[in-house]
C-alpha cells in the first residue's frame, strides 16, 4: 500500500498495489500546474482511495483532462482523464516509499529553459 497527501492534509490518499513507473511532463500545462515539471504515475482507478475527496478542486484543463488539487492548500495531486479507467497521481504526493523510477520525459520540445535533462532517460518531444 503506497500513500500519500497534499500539504496540508486535508487529502490523503493510497494506491493499492505496485506503482507502476512514472514519466515526467515538461508541457507548458503541467509546468504551471505543478511549478516546475510534472512527475506522475498511471494509477488504476479501482486501486485509488482518496480520503477528504469533497476537498479535492478541479480544473478542467483541456477538453478530455481535469486536473485535481487541494482547495485549501494547492498541491497538486492529480490528472485525470474521466472518461479512462486510470487517473495519473502526482509522485511528489507520496509519503511513503514509491519503489518505483522515473521512466521518461515527456513534452521536453516545451521544457522550461532554466534546467537541462542530464538523468540519461529517454525524452520524448511531445
Ligand atoms: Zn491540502
Amino acid at each position: 500500500m503506497h500513500k500519500g497527501s497534499c500539504l496540508c492534509g486535508a487529502v490523503t490518499f493510497e494506491v493499492d498495489g505496485e506503482l507502476s513507473a512514472p514519466d515526467a511532463c515538461h508541457c507548458s500545462k503541467c509546468r504551471k500546474h505543478s511549478g516546475h515539471y510534472f512527475a506522475s504515475t498511471d494509477v488504476p482507478k479501482d486501486r485509488l482511495t482518496v480520503h477528504g475527496a469533497e476537498n479535492v478542486r478541479w480544473y478542467q484543463s483541456s477538453e478530455k483532462v481535469r486536473r485535481g488539487f487541494c482547495a485549501t492548500c494547492g498541491s497538486s495531486l492529480f490528472w485525470d482523464p474521466p472518461q479512462r479507467d486510470w487517473i495519473a497521481v502526482a509522485m511528489g504526493a507520496f509519503d511513503t516509499a514509491t519503489r518505483t523510477r522515473l521512466r521518461m520525459h515527456i513534452f521536453v520540445a516545451d521544457k522550461g529553459d532554466y534546467y537541462d535533462i542530464t538523468d540519461g532517460l529517454p525524452q520524448n518531444a511531445q
